[in-house]
C-alpha cells in the first residue's frame, strides 16, 4: 500500500491517474500535480466519476527544483511518476534525490533549445542515485517501454540469439482533423523533423528524415506505410541486446499527416529558435502547439486501432525463427474505460506497470535502469490484465513481411 505522486495531467497523466486508481490495493494514495491545476481537477474529477476514488491534486513547476522538493517533502510519496515532458527529466531527478523518492518516466530527457534526444544526461545520475540507495526507471510507456521489454523477453525465451530488431508502432486510427498529433505536438514534431538513424554493425548509420519507407502488414490492421525514425530505445538495446546486428525503428504516417508536416517545415513554423514578432520573442512550434488540437481532445471521436511491437529475427534451437511481439490497442474501447485515445493508453498503462513492478519489489535496484535490464517476465504478466494484452506471431523465415515502396 503505497502513495505515489503523479507529475502532468495531459493525455498520458489522465490514463496513469485513472490506472492507479484502479488497483488501489498497490495504490492506497494518489495525488497528481501539474503546472495547471485545472487539469488535475478534471482528471480527478473523471476518476471520481468512475471509480469513487478521491485523488488529491495541486500545482508544480515542474521546471523549479525547489518548488518540486517542497511539494516531495510535504506530500512524502513512495515513488514520483513523471508524465509532463521531457524538459522536466533532469529537474524531477534532482528533486527525487533531494527527497529521497524513487523516480520514473516516459521519455528521455531533450534540452528545450535543442532537438536531440539522449540518454546520456540521465546516466550521468546513475552513481547518485546508487548512493542514494534509489531507483529511477526510465521509459516506461510503450515506446520506449514495453518494446524494450519485449526485447528483453525475446533474448530470454524465445531466442538463442537475435540478429536483427525492426521496432514497428502503426496508428491506424481515425480522429477526423485534417492534422493532428497524437501526443503533444511540440514533442511529437521535434521527433520526427530529426534525421533517420538505426544502428548496424556496432555504427549508427543516418539518414534524411522520412527518406526510407517500408510496406509492413500489422495484425488486425493490415499493411501500412511505415517510416524508418531515429527512436530513444534503440540507444540502450544497442548496448543491451547481446550479439545484435542490427536495429530500426519504424512508424506509420498517412499521406495527408506527411503533407501539412512538409508545409509546416517550409514555412518555418516547426522552428525551435526564437523569432521576433512585433517586438515579442515567439518560438514558432510552440506557437503551432497553441493552435493544433490538444491530443486528449482527440479521444472522444478516435476510432480505429494501433499495433506496436517488435519484428525480431535470429536462433532458436539451431534453426533460423522470426517473429513479431506485438499488442493492438483499439482508440474508441480506451475512451469507454479512461476517456483517452490509445496512444495516452498505451504510453500511460506501461507507466503503471513500471510503478507496480518498484512499489512490490518486483523490479528493484539502485541507480538508474533502462527497463530491459530487469525480468520481463512479471511485467509482461501484469500487461495484459492491466489492458495491454499481447500476442507472439510465428513468421516463416524468408516469407517476405517488408515490401518495397511503390
Ligand atoms: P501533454 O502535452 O498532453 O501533457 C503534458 C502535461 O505536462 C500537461 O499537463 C502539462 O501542463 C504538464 N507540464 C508541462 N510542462 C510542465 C511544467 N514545467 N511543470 C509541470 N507540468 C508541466 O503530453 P502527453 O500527455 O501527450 O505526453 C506526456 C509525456 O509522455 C511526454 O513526455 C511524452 O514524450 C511521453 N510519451 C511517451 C510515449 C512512450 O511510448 N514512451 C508515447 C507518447 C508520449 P499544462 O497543461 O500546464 O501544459
Amino acid at each position: 500500500m503505497k502513495k505515489v505522486l503523479i507529475i502532468g495531467a495531459g493525455g498520458v497523466g489522465n490514463v496513469v491517474v485513472h490506472k492507479c486508481a484502479q488497483r488501489a490495493d498497490i495504490f492506497s494514495e494518489i495525488v497528481v500535480a501539474s503546472r495547471t491545476v485545472a487539469r488535475c481537477d478534471a482528471v480527478a474529477r473523471s476518476v471520481a466519476e468512475l471509480t469513487g476514488r478521491t485523488i488529491r491534486t495541486a500545482t508544480v513547476d515542474a521546471d523549479d527544483v525547489r518548488q518540486l522538493v517542497a511539494l516531495l517533502d510535504a506530500e512524502r510519496p513512495s515513488l514520483v511518476i513523471h508524465v509532463a515532458l521531457p524538459y522536466q527529466d533532469l529537474s524531477i531527478m534532482e528533486a527525487c534525490l533531494a527527497a529521497k523518492v524513487d523516480y520514473l518516466d516516459t521519455a528521455n530527457y531533450e534540452p528545450l533549445d535543442e532537438a536531440k534526444f539522449e540518454y546520456k544526461w540521465q546516466w550521468a545520475y546513475r552513481e547518485r542515485f546508487r548512493e542514494a540507495g534509489l531507483m529511477a526507471l526510465l521509459g516506461s510507456g510503450f515506446d520506449p517501454g514495453v518494446t524494450n521489454v519485449f526485447c528483453a523477453y525475446a533474448q530470454e525465451s524465445l531466442f538463442d540469439e537475435i540478429r536483427t530488431i525492426d521496432i514497428l508502432d502503426c496508428n491506424a486510427g481515425s480522429h477526423g482533423h485534417p492534422f493532428a498529433t497524437n501526443f503533444n505536438p511540440e514533442i511529437n514534431i521535434r521527433e520526427i523533423t530529426q534525421p533517420g538513424r538505426y544502428w548496424e554493425r556496432g555504427e549508427w548509420r543516418s539518414i534524411a528524415p522520412m527518406s526510407e519507407r517500408r510496406l509492413f502488414d500489422y495484425p488486425e490492421v493490415g499493411p501500412q506505410m511505415s517510416y524508418l525514425l531515429y527512436h530513444e530505445e534503440l540507444e540502450s538495446l544497442a548496448q543491451n541486446i547481446r550479439g545484435l546486428e542490427r536495429i530500426r525503428f519504424y512508424m506509420t504516417f498517412g499521406d495527408e499527416y506527411l503533407t501539412h508536416l512538409r508545409v509546416l517545415q517550409n514555412v518555418g513554423l516547426t522552428r525551435i529558435d526564437p523569432v521576433e514578432f512585433r517586438g515579442q520573442r515567439i518560438v514558432p512550434i510552440q506557437f503551432l502547439k497553441a493552435l493544433l488540437p490538444d491530443p486528449a481532445s482527440l479521444a472522444a471521436t478516435y476510432t480505429g486501432k494501433t499495433c506496436i511491437g517488435c519484428l525480431v529475427e535470429g536462433r532458436k534451437d539451431g534453426a533460423p525463427r522470426r517473429i513479431f511481439i506485438y499488442n493492438v490497442c483499439d482508440h474508441a474501447a480506451c475512451y469507454r474505460e479512461v476517456r483517452a485515445q490509445a496512444i495516452s493508453y498505451t504510453t500511460g498503462v506501461p507507466a503503471v506497470v513500471g510503478a507496480m513492478m518498484m512499489l512490490t519489489g518486483r523490479w528493484r535496484g539502485a541507480g538508474v535502469f533502462n527497463m530491459e535490464e530487469f525480468d520481463p517476465a512479471p511485467f509482461l504478466d501484469a500487461l495484459g490484465p492491466m489492458g495491454l494484452p499481447w500476442q507472439v506471431q510465428e513468421i516463416a523465415v524468408g516469407a517476405e513481411q517488408e515490401v518495397p515502396p511503390a
